[in-house]
């Protein structure tokens, strides 16, 4: 209504009891010269595949007045040919499942294996999002800690399972925000700490793999029908734009997660993309490299600089430490007034900056550079 007030906020509405008083995700997207703040790709997809997404696209359009496949087959199979010949495991289309971006293969796995009167477990600082989506989904959170240089201790992990006996446990792997992988020992350690209570599915979030210096957790999946890999096409694919989100698990759990996902979730037209983004998966990887190397850049010029720089698997590196309750916010702050966006998580002294263009992450380290001379000046 033109000039109508707006006088309800949500706490005047009847909302779940859970919802009150909270605050939804939200990175600000600022309209600023230089934003790493969202672990974006920072490259535009190659016009050659823009014309590959065009041609599928039209192709798809043709038939939009038909429900896209629902379930996404061709999608899947070409999902698992790319994580059968990256990780050297085989996958096959039974063992992939696909949903608007990883958020919603997450939520779908809550939908399916928490809700309300069961609990999931993460390692914290992790991905903000895994408790928020616990929340909508009625599941209750439980969080236990990392270590000071946020790797996972297997043993805290373990008696954090046996006193929280979850339903569900997540491991992310890289971590965001802090960028460190977690070896397979560890996982295995997780996994069998929490079978050992109940049947319980463990999340392996791999949003990252594909900056990582090691390999993907994949392989463990053998033998595990309870363990879950999710992955996505936002990172390494430079597609966040896409929304295209898989996990690989045993084909019954593919099969559970039917049990809640709404029918066509997944477009024809996000189908159509992806699939013409996997067409040109080579050329995708080697921006990949790219990045991997700006990453490491990132972090041996701010060792350098004197900060202390968690050792980074995905493409973003955290450092810091800035002093004193809100030192983190501050820094951001002056960072944001020389025109680089970077990421305040929450993490007390820390930041997070997304690797981007070689010229992005120059501007990026002359604002530091510039900022301590203001300091020490
Ligand atoms: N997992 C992790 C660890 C992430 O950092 C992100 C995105 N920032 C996601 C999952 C979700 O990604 P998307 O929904 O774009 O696939």
């Amino acid at each position: 209504m033109a000039g109508a007030r707006r006088v309800t906020r949500i706490d005047d509405l009847p909302v779940r009891d859970e919802l009150r008083g909270k605050s939804p995700y939200g990175a600000p997207q600022l309209d600023v010269p230089v934003r790493l703040n969202t672990n974006e790709n920072p490259y535009p997809l190659p016009d050659a595949l823009v014309d590959r997404i065009t041609e599928r696209v039209r192709e798809a359009a043709r038939d939009l007045n038909r429900y896209p496949d629902r379930d996404a087959v061709e999608l899947r199979t070409a999902l698992a040919r790319y994580l059968t010949r990256t990780s050297g495991h085989e996958v096959t289309t039974a063992h992939v499942w696909a949903a608007n971006g990883s958020n919603e293969v997450i939520q779908q796995l809550l939908q399916t294996f928490g809700g309300p009167g069961r609990t999931a477990l993460g390692f914290e600082p992790s991905y903000s999002m895994h408790s928020l989506i616990a929340r909508g989904t009625g599941t209750g959170w439980r969080a236990a800690p990392r270590r000071a240089d946020f790797s996972l201790d297997p043993d805290t992990a373990t008696r954090a399972i046996t006193e929280h006996r979850p339903d569900v446990v997540f491991v992310t792997s890289p971590n965001n925000p802090t960028g460190n992988a977690v070896p397979a020992e560890t996982v295995l350690a997780v996994h069998d700490a929490a079978q050992a209570v109940k049947p319980t599915v463990v999340i392996v979030d791999e949003a990252y793999v594909e900056f990582s210096h090691g390999t993907s957790l994949l392989p463990l999946l053998a033998g595990r029908p309870l363990l879950v890999v999710s992955r996505t096409m936002s990172k390494a694919f430079g597609a966040a734009g896409l929304r295209l989100g898989y996990l690989a698990a045993d084909p019954a759990v593919v099969d559970a997660v039917q049990l809640v996902r709404l029918p066509y979730h997944l477009s024809a037209v996000a189908q159509a993309t992806a699939l013409a983004a996997l067409e040109h998966t080579d050329t995708l990887l080697k921006y990949v490299e790219r990045l991997k190397a700006e990453r490491d850049r990132l972090a041996a010029e701010l060792t350098a600089l004197g900060y202390d720089v968690t050792a980074s698997d995905a493409n973003f590196v955290q450092f810091g430490p800035f002093e004193g309750p809100d030192g983190a916010r501050r820094y951001w702050q002056r960072l944001l007034d020389h025109g680089v966006l970077v990421r305040d998580t929450g993490v007390p002294g820390r930041l997070r900056v997304t690797a981007g263009t070689p010229e992005e992450n120059d501007a990026f380290l002359d604002a530091v550079r510039a900022l301590k001379k203001e300091h020490s000046g």
